[in-house]
């Protein structure tokens, strides 16, 4: 298995802290070796200002004596608060000869003897030197001129050692400390991203209990302001509208069954009925003149259904074409004036001298005002005037229909739109339609994007307005 697949099978909470875990010790590391390097540059530099202070205190002890003789004088102790020769192994001072003019062995030597190293005339400056039992020596080495006179080399050397041991012990420290940190911080890391990630644990749990019967659970949501809380409440909305679709599909499985039981339940009594009794031929045709007219129902009860089911599975086949409105009123006036004919009910038409145009489906709405003006005939008594006007402001145009019909009563009147609603449960299947009209034209209106909208109250009749974006005059 290659790392990458192996890294991505371990849970969220490992990987979070052992990324969390590296970068710290990435970071650690950077800044324990920054730190490090630092300190040990500013000890070297501590150990050559101190080697420089010891080679001037002893530069300014010579002095030329009347004979011209290069001579030293002991430095009166403490003069200037330093404390000559702390920490210092030797400072020694050869005359140009060669010969040993001065020595003296510092406080740091004391109690370790060190044998000052012989004497290399011709070195200058600091040098680091390794002595055989392996201790290190920094040592600087300045030639100088006393009062312009004789010549001499002045040495001052220190170990390096204490310096090393402590620049190891910070090492240590450093490096030692850095496992401990980083394998703490990973710890805390874990048992910080286990604490933030259970609640996934138990939208999970949660989660796997619902299913399609039980679309009412509802998930956890502990905190709604952090992630997982939006995480579930993002899902908990998902479930409703689940619930929603589910319930809508239910009522509309059991309504469509019902409905289409009604005619077959009477098909299936008027042909058990004939049988059973003996009929005359005007009997008879009377018997297969009922069963033909509930099939009629049965047909376009199917037809009308598979129609709602195509247009809405059709959804995103929806036209944008150029439509007249006041051409589809009128063919729609034109489609329904024979039926409006026979029940004496007459059409007027109410519409501005500017026909507005909209983009839409046009198929599409004239099955929805077809719809909507079928209603208002159906519903208007013998005489009654129904009014189709088409109104637009620019942004928007409406077709209204008007009838002087009953009316709905305001508790009808949101639910005429849903699928299979009657308004008045006395009008059964039979004499009335199915309750579908509405609702295609409800979402043929809406495909279009726009609205339908009803004002009515029982006996003072009903204006259904079917909204539409745009409305430009042509
Ligand atoms: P239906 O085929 O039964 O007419 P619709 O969906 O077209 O079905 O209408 C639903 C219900 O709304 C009708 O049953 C009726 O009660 C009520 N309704 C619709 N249009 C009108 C109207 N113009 N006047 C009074 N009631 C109406």
């Amino acid at each position: 298995m290659n790392p990458a697949s192996w890294w991505r099978t371990l849970n969220i909470r490992t990987r979070l802290s052992a990324g969390y875990a590296a970068t710290l010790a990435g970071l650690l590391a950077v800044y324990a070796g920054a730190v490090f390097l630092i300190v040990s540059e500013r000890f070297g530099a501590e150990v050559d200002r101190r080697l420089d202070q010891e080679v001037e205190i002893a530069e300014r002890s010579l002095f030329v004596a009347p004979s011209g003789s290069l001579e030293w004088r002991s430095p009166a102790a403490s003069a200037d608060e330093h404390e000559p020769m702390a920490n210092m192994l030797w400072v020694d001072v050869h005359r140009a000869d060669g010969s040993l003019l001065h020595l003296q062995l510092g406080g740091f030597a004391r109690g370790n003897p060190v044998e000052p190293l012989t004497f290399a005339p011709d070195r200058s400056g600091f040098f680091s030197v390794a002595q055989p039992n392996g201790t290190r020596l920094r040592i600087l080495q300045r030639h100088i001129v006393v009062d312009g006179g004789p010549k001499a080399v002045i040495r001052a050397a220190l170990a390096e050692d204490q310096i090393r041991r402590e620049m190891a012990i910070i090492l240590l420290v450093l490096g030692g400390g850095l496992p401990f940190s980083v394998a703490a911080a990973g710890l805390a890391g874990y048992w910080l991203a286990r604490r933030a990630l259970a609640p996934i644990d138990r939208i999970t749990e949660e989660a796997r209990a619902i299913t399609a019967d039980r679309l009412d659970a509802r998930l956890p949501v502990l905190n709604a302001q952090d992630e997982l809380g939006r995480l579930a409440t993002t899902f908990n909305d998902m479930f409703s509208r689940l619930e929603n679709s589910f319930e809508q599909l239910r009522r509309f499985t059991a309504d469509a069954s019902h409905e289409l039981r009604t005619p077959l339940t009477v098909i299936r009594s008027v042909g058990e009925v004939g049988l059973r009794e003996s009929h005359d031929e005007a009997g008879y045709r009377e018997i297969v003149g009922t069963m033909l007219e509930e099939a009629d129902r049965l047909a376009l009860l199917t037809a009308t259904l598979l129609e709602l089911t195509r247009a809405e599975g059709g959804r995103g086949q929806i036209k944008r074409e150029p439509i007249n409105l006041c051409a589809l009123v009128g063919d729609a006036a034109e489609f329904l004036g024979v039926l409006a004919e026979e029940k004496g009910v007459v059409i007027a038409l109410d519409l501005p001298a500017l026909p507005p145009t909209v983009l839409g489906d046009g198929t599409v709405l004239r099955q929805a005002l077809a719809n909507v003006l079928d209603n208002a005939v159906k519903y208007s008594p013998a005489g009654a005037t129904v009014t189709v006007a088409v109104q637009a402001d620019g942004e928007r145009a409406a077709i209204s229909v008007a009838d002087q019909g009953p009316g709905i009563a305001p508790e009808h009147r949101e639910r005429v739109f849903d699928r299979f609603y009657r308004a008045d449960p006395s009008r059964n299947s039979r004499t009335g339609g199915f309750g579908l009209g509405l609702a295609i034209a409800r979402w043929a209106v809406e495909a279009n994007g726009g609205c339908i909208e009803v004002e009515s109250a029982p006996g003072k009749g009903s204006v259904f307005r079917m909204v539409l974006p745009g409305g430009g005059a042509t």
